[in-house]
């Protein structure tokens, strides 16, 4: 005998059943079900109590010392969404019989089996859903450059093919969120780079080889071939949904009765938003905090119902770039924001509808109790309501969204007539269904509820018979039904009484006929529930087979919500319909910032601001203006509101039109995206490079602060000829506008046909600026850095010191204009001169002579002084200077010029 063998035999049968259940789910992190508990061993364990905080113990495993870590039954809800959002894939193990089976069948444990595994990508869970997201899994199959991709959300049933170039994945694997990504194992040690920031699951390779996937697919949808899905060619995609479906089925133990459409996703008829433009614009989360406050969806949302918030999001996140669908999103929001008492019609009636999408999967899957059965006919309720409102609507979209709202009258009937109005959460404890639904049942409540009025009128007849009025029937677990007399009236017990049980002041007793009614009651009832939960499961099944019409329906809620919630935050936020057309022109009257216009105080309230580029005269606008002037708020302004009108939303301007935007590009500079901790100027490059490789003449480009993550000269000259390019390739001459501190590239106006100038308009006043947040024509050359770093509170001595240095490194440059020296190409020498000449800064607490500006002397002074420039001073001359100074600062010098 092997020692591996001799160890395993020493081994407990409850370790060698563990054993051999998590062989068969190595990558899971197993929850293995012992009477009350969750228990985990070894490795598992260990992550259990490092991830949970759970004690860790040893089990003594017959001579093993196994790690061992374990929480009780009813804290699941609690401690597995908190392994699946930190990306574990946790199998439960369940006891799938009770401990007498076991025994009768001669086992001496009982068997378990795993019914169900969590993934980040698979859960139907509340805990782990967001109502207002979509929970994506996505399968990725990679050949020559091409990529197959399959994506699902089993929360809602939504399965779709794709195929992109190689290019292309991570753009689109960006835009679905996918939170979890199935890839071939091959690809484990290989061509996994650029994948590896998402939650990656590695699968068999023979589900990848050719044929397979579309077996699983054709056999799943129970069709002959996918061409009714318009899907038939996508070959590569065929195969990553195989795979998909295989993993699906796999960890959901066959229930993907869900998952009934298979749609495709054209990436094509979306616009390209790269994953540095997503976060820059704050679509879905903000730089700052990653949350979803004070992002544009969180503007947009005014959506009544759980799909309406997601697909909000989806639109959000992909905006289109074919102009009809855009144009009859509007149309559609234009006639419900021209008619605000529809608009509130349509709001409530929406309000009461529950998620639809959710409770038909949770309805296929066996996870829904009566409660949301009834929650489903509830909201299938208003579509009769939903359908008149629409078919009295104009725009084409009514008539599609009213097509979708399939007649579900007779299902609604059969929950409504069959269910109580208000079950109980559990389908085990019976009182779910109506009086006259089923015979059998009623009959058996019948009993169930007679049987104990019976008790009671037996109890009368004892109490008359044995004359002992105090006499009472109880029921205890142990011995079921029994009657109770006191002490006092032992004597008049009569013979036929059994005695069970003597308490101190009282004594118990049964009788055969007491016995044989119990029979009747108790069983009655467990029958009934028994009953009860077999009917439910039949009805739910029932309803199971609506998943289709289901869908549609919500599908088009979904669709109704979003528009609704389009035209009514376009109300209330006073957004007006752009022009969406095939111009090549961008231009906004008086636009806003949808999101930094809500931020505001009202004392201070948002400057609306024009913005015009075009293929002819301006291309690029080259937007100067100092820190804090507002360039990045008109820069981002500019995007959204391309970004709203293209997903059919009206836009926060007094007017825009827009020549279809087939992409947006966002760079924002290094010293801008330092919260989510991407400094570096390699970062910035790969951004900029992606522009200018990606860019077309329809795109926009959204050029921040590009270069200042280097040295000033290197960063210029990369912005120049950054510029230079997008002006003069024809390939990518996007419109675009360039904010930017390098006032030289205000020079490039003069070189170039297309590029204008334009500054964002700041006043002086009493040496403090005041920000007008106004875009003017023309450039400007100040900067006003630190009379900004003043306002931010920088202590009084570094804000004179590097006034000092300012007016230093100035002064020599005026001096070289003057003398006309030619520049030796670098600048570094000449600046570098120029700080050498400084004065050593004067320690703070010796400033008193710069401190006191309430004296004018002192104050005059100190300009005096600032003004010399030892360089040019003979030794004779400053040494006279000085002397004058010492004189003029002398107690009896009164400081006067005099004398
Ligand atoms: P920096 O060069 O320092 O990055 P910037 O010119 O890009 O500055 P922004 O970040 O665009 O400045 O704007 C600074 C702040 O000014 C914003 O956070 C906002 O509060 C306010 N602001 C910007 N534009 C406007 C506007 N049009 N109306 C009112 N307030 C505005």
């Amino acid at each position: 005998m092997s020692s591996k063998t001799s160890a395993s035999a020493k081994k407990t049968p409850l370790m060698r059943q563990y054993e051999e259940i998590k062989s068969n789910h190595p990558e899971t992190l197993l929850l293995f079900r012992v009477g009350d508990f969750y228990e985990t061993f070894s490795d598992d364990a260990r992550t259990l109590s490092e991830e949970l905080g759970i004690t860790l113990t040893n089990r003594n495993n017959g001579g093993d010392q196994t790690p061992l870590a374990g929480f009780p039954y009813h804290a699941l809800d609690t401690y597995l969404p908190r392994l699946v959002k930190k990306g574990y894939r946790v199998a439960i193990c369940e006891q799938s019989e009770d401990p007498e089976s076991a025994k009768k069948a001669g086992r001496k444990i009982v068997q378990r089996e795993v019914t169900e595994i969590t993934t980040p990508g698979l859960t139907l869970s509340d805990q782990l859903l967001s109502h207002n997201q979509n929970n994506y899994i996505g399968s990725v199959f990679r050949r020559k450059g091409e990529a197959g991709v399959a994506f699902a959300d089993i929360s809602t049933g939504e399965f779709v093919l794709a195929e992109v170039s190689e290019a292309e994945l991570k753009d689109l694997l960006e835009q679905i969120e996918v939170s979890e990504l199935l890839l071939s194992r091959k690809e484990e040690k290989t061509t996994t780079a650029g994948l590896n920031r998402w939650n990656r699951t590695w699968m068999d390779e023979w589900v990848y080889e050719d044929g397979v996937g579309y077996r699983e697919l054709t056999r799943h949808f129970q069709t002959h071939s996918l061409k009714g899905f318009g899907v038939e060619e996508l070959e590569l995609a065929h195969i990553a949904g195989g795979a998909l479906l295989h993993y699906i089925r796999d960890t959901q133990k066959q229930r993907l009765g869900q998952i009934r459409r298979l749609q495709r996703y054209d990436f094509q008829r979306y616009m390209a938003l790269d994953p540095a433009t997503r976060r820059n614009l704050e679509l879905t989360s903000t730089l700052q905090t990653g949350g979803r406050e004070g992002t544009l969806v969180s503007i947009l949302d005014a959506t009544r119902t759980a799909m309406g918030g997601r697909l909000l999001r989806r639109w959000v996140t992909r905006p289109l770039k074919e102009l009809e669908p855009v144009h009859k999103r509007l149309d559609m929001v234009e006639a419900l924001h021209g008619d605000s008492a529809l608009r509130s019609r349509f709001r409530e009636e929406l309000e009461g509808i529950g998620d639809l999408e959710r409770l038909i999967s949770r309805i296929v899957a066996g996870r829904s109790n009566a409660r949301e059965l009834v929650q489903l006919s509830d909201s299938l309720a208003v579509l009769p309501t939903l359908r008149t409102m629409l078919d009295g609507m104009e725009p084409e979209l009514a008539a599609v969204i009213c097509r979708g709202l399939h007649d579900l009258e007779p299902l609604r009937d059969r929950i409504k007539t069959s269910v109580i109005e208000e079950p109980p959460a559990s389908i085990r404890e019976g009182g779910i269904f109506k009086a006259g639904f089923n015979k059998t049942l009623d009959e058996l409540r019948d009993i169930a509820v007679n049987g104990k009025e019976y008790i009671a009128s037996i109890r009368d007849q004892l109490m008359k018979e044995t004359g002992i009025s105090s006499l009472k029937i109880g029921y205890n677990k142990v011995f079921g039904y029994y009657i109770e007399v006191t002490h006092k009236h032992r004597d008049n017990v009569p013979e036929s009484f059994i005695r069970k049980q003597t308490l101190v002041n009282s004594e118990r007793y049964i009788t055969p006929e007491l016995k044989e009614v119990e029979e009747k009651v108790l069983s009655a009832e467990e029958r009934s529930q028994t009953l009860e939960a077999e009917l439910f499961e039949e009805l739910r099944a029932e309803v199971a087979e609506e998943v289709q019409p289901i869908q549609e329906v919500a599908e088009s809620i979904a669709m109704m919500d979003v528009l609704q919630s389009f035209a009514e935050v376009s109300y209330q936020n006073r957004y007006a319909r752009p022009e969406v057309d095939e111009s090549e022109e961008l231009e906004i009257v008086q636009g806003r910032h949808p999101v930094v216009e809500k931020s505001l105080p009202t004392s201070e309230p948002f400057i609306p601001n024009d913005t015009r580029l075009d293929q002819t005269s301006q291309q690029i606008l080259m937007v100067t203006g100092p820190n804090m002037a507002g360039k990045s708020i008109i820069l981002r302004q500019t995007g959204l509101i391309v970004l709203m009108a293209q997903i059919g939303c009206f836009v926060p301007a007094e007017r825009a039109r827009i020549g279809r935007v087939d992409k947006i590009f966002t760079r924002v500079g290094a010293s801008d995206n330092l919260a989510s901790g991407e400094s570096t100027f390699l970062v910035e490059m790969n951004e900029a490079a992606n522009i200018l490789n990606n860019a077309t003449r329809r795109s926009l480009v959204l050029l921040d602060e590009v270069g200042r993550g280097t040295s000033t000269f290197d960063g210029l000259s990369i912005a120049w000829s950054l510029a230079e390019y997008l002006h003069n390739e024809p390939s990518v001459q996007a419109r675009t506008l360039f904010a930017t501190h390098y006032h030289e590239l205000n020079e490039l106006e003069q070189k170039y046909e297309r590029i204008r100038n334009a500054h964002v308009e700041v006043r002086e006043h009493n040496g403090s600026v005041i920000f007008m947040r106004t875009l003017k024509p023309g450039g400007t050359d100040h900067s006003y850095g630190i009379q900004v770093a003043k306002m931010a509170g920088l202590p009084e001595p570094v804000i004179r010191r590097a006034e000092q240095i300012l007016a230093t490194l100035e002064e020599h440059r005026m001096q070289e204009d003057r003398i006309g020296e030619s520049s030796d190409g670098s600048g570094h020498p000449r600046n570098r001169q120029a700080v050498r000449s400084l004065p050593d800064p004067v320690p703070a607490s010796q400033m008193v002579l710069f401190q006191a500006e309430s004296d004018p002397v002192l104050e005059q002074l100190r300009n005096e002084i600032q003004a010399l420039d030892p360089d040019r001073m003979t030794p004779i001359e400053a040494l006279q200077m000085l002397q004058e100074l010492k004189r003029r600062i002398a107690p009896d010098g009164n400081g006067s010029e005099s004398g």
